[in-house]
C-alpha cells in the first residue's frame, strides 16, 4: 500500500499536469497524434471552467437527458434483505438508457467548438456508439461508428438503431472482432483524418486528457447524489448524511469514476468497484483487470491489464459486454493503489440472479453491468444493519440484455401461451416462505 493512503482525501487532486495518477494514465501516442491529443488538451482546459460552456452542458443534461436522475430507495429490497437501506441512482432514466449520453455530449460540445464535423467512435455492446450517434443526429456532426464484427452479429438491435440515427457502423475483422479491436481501428482512423475528426472515447481509459475529461463530465452524477442523499437518508431516520458505501461496476470505469469522484473526500464513505468475475476470478475466464491483471499499456494509457507473460492481451469474458474490457481506466489502478477504491468480483450467475430479483422485487430490469453492481449490494448489505445504507449506481437499462437473458434462462418468450413469470433457480427472490 502507498505513504499517500495517509494523505488527506479532501485534497485529493489527480491527475498531474502530464496526466499522471500515480505511475498510471499519461500519453502513449505515436507521433501522428501528438498534435492532435495536444489540441484536445488545449481546447478541454479552455472549456473546462468557462461559464457559457458549463451553462450549455448543464442545459443539455436537463432537457436532452432528463437529469438530474432520481435516487431511488428499494425498499423492498432492503426488508427482504434485512441488513441496510439500499438505494439506486437511476441512471437507467437518462434518454438511451445509460450513463454513456452524460459523456458524450460534453466531447461533442468541444468537437463543435474545435470546427470538428466529423465524430467517430468505437463500440462493444452498442451502448456508446448509440449515445455518439444520438449527439450527433442532434448536432449535425457527421457519425463514424467502429465496431468488432462479432459483436455487429451479437448486437444488431443497437446496429439498427445506429443506422437510424445516421450513422455508419464499419465492423471489424480484425484480432478477437472485438472492442479492444474497435478501438484499435478508430485510433488508426483518428491517425489518417486528425484534422477534421473528433474521437470520442467511451470511458475513462485512452491518453491524457480522456481519463480526466470523461470522469469529469460523468462526475454529474456523484455530485447530484450528494446532494440527494440527505433528504432520501432522512426520510428513513437515517441520521447519517451520505451512504456507508457507494457501489458501481467496473468495465472501463466510467459510471464508477463519475459517482465516486466526488465522494472521494468523503472518507466515511467506503467506494467499491465491482469487475465481472465471469465464471470465477481463478476460471481464467473473467474480466477482472484490477485483480487479476498487472501494470502494462493499452489503448494510450499504463494501467491494470490482462496480460500473459510475453505482454499479450488475453481473451475475457463476461455475460454483459460493457465489462467484457481486458483494461481499466488508470485513475481506479491509482485509487486501489492508495487504498481509497476497493475492488470486488460478482460472477456471471451472480449477476444473473440479481438481475431478476431486481426486476421482480422492484419492478426495475437492469443492465447486466449494472446487475453486477446491484448483486454485491445484495451482498454487502446483509452483513449491516438497517440503520446504514448502500447507494449503488444503476448505470444502464436491460432491454437491451432481454435476449440474452432469455437464452441463459432456457427460456422461449415469445411461443408460450401463458406467462406468469419465469422460473428462476437460485434467485435469492425464491427463497420466500
Ligand atoms: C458501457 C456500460 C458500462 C461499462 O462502462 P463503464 O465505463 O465501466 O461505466 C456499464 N453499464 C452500462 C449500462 C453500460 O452501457
Amino acid at each position: 500500500m502507498h505513504n499517500l493512503q495517509r494523505t488527506r482525501m479532501n485534497s485529493y487532486q489527480q491527475p498531474d499536469a502530464s496526466g499522471h495518477f500515480g505511475p498510471y494514465g499519461g500519453s502513449f501516442v505515436s507521433e501522428t497524434l501528438t498534435h492532435a491529443i495536444a489540441q484536445l488538451r488545449e481546447a478541454y482546459a479552455r472549456y473546462q471552467n468557462d461559464p457559457e460552456f458549463l451553462a450549455e452542458f448543464e442545459y443539455e443534461l436537463k432537457h436532452f437527458v432528463g437529469r438530474p436522475s432520481p435516487v431511488y430507495h428499494a425498499a423492498r429490497t432492503s426488508r427482504e434483505l434485512g441488513g441496510a437501506q439500499i438505494y439506486l441512482k437511476r441512471e437507467d432514466l437518462n434518454h438511451t438508457g445509460a450513463h454513456k449520453i452524460n459523456n458524450v455530449i460534453g466531447q461533442a460540445m468541444l468537437a463543435k467548438r474545435m470546427g470538428k464535423p466529423r465524430v467517430i467512435a468505437e463500440t462493444g455492446a452498442g451502448q456508446h456508439g448509440v449515445a455518439t450517434a444520438t449527439i450527433c443526429a442532434r448536432y449535425g456532426l457527421e457519425c463514424v461508428v467502429y465496431m468488432g464484427s462479432e459483436d455487429v452479429k451479437r448486437q444488431s438491435p443497437n446496429v439498427f438503431r445506429m443506422k437510424l440515427l445516421g450513422a455508419t457502423v464499419v465492423p471489424v475483422e480484425s484480432g478477437s472482432k472485438t472492442l479492444k479491436d474497435a478501438l484499435n481501428e478508430a485510433m488508426r482512423d483518428w491517425v489518417a483524418n486528425v484534422d477534421n475528426t473528433f474521437y470520442i472515447i467511451g470511458t475513462v481509459a485512452g491518453p491524457h486528457p480522456y481519463p480526466m475529461m470523461v470522469r469529469d463530465f460523468q462526475s454529474v452524477i456523484g455530485k447530484e447524489a450528494i446532494e440527494q442523499m440527505p433528504s432520501m437518508l432522512a426520510d428513513q431516520k437515517i441520521a447519517a448524511q451520505q451512504p456507508d458505501a457507494v457501489i458501481a461496476c467496473v468495465g472501463g470505469g466510467s459510471n464508477a469514476m463519475g459517482i465516486f469522484h466526488p465522494y472521494i473526500p468523503f472518507e466515511k464513505t467506503r467506494l467499491i468497484g465491482v469487475e465481472a468475475a465471469g465464471e470465477g476470478l481463478d476460471s481464467g475466464k473473467h474480466s477482472a483487470s484490477l485483480q487479476r491483471g498487472s501494470s502494462g499499456v493499452l489503448h494510450g494509457n499504463r494501467t491494470f491489464i490482462l496480460q500473459d507473460a510475453n505482454g499479450q492481451i488475453t481473451e475475457t469474458h463476461s455475460i454483459s459486454a460493457g465489462l467484457d474490457y481486458p483494461g481499466v481506466g488508470p485513475e481506479h489502478a491509482w485509487l486501489q493503489e492508495i487504498g481509497r477504491a476497493e475492488y470486488v468480483g460478482i460472477t456471471d450467475q451472480e449477476a444473473l440472479a440479481a438481475f431478476h430479483f431486481l426486476c421482480r422485487t422492484e419492478g426495475i430490469i437492469p443492465a447486466l453491468e449494472s446487475s453486477h453492481a446491484f448483486a454485491y449490494a445484495m451482498k454487502l448489505g446483509k452483513t449491516m444493519r438497517p440503520d446504514q445504507s448502500i447507494l449503488v449506481n444503476l448505470s444502464g437499462r436491460g432491454d437491451k440484455d432481454i435476449g440474452t437473458v432469455a437464452d441463459l434462462s432456457g427460456e422461449d418468450f415469445y411461443d408460450r401461451p401463458s406467462m406468469r413469470g419465469l422460473t428462476v433457480k437460485g434467485a435469492p427472490g425464491d427463497a420466500k416462505p
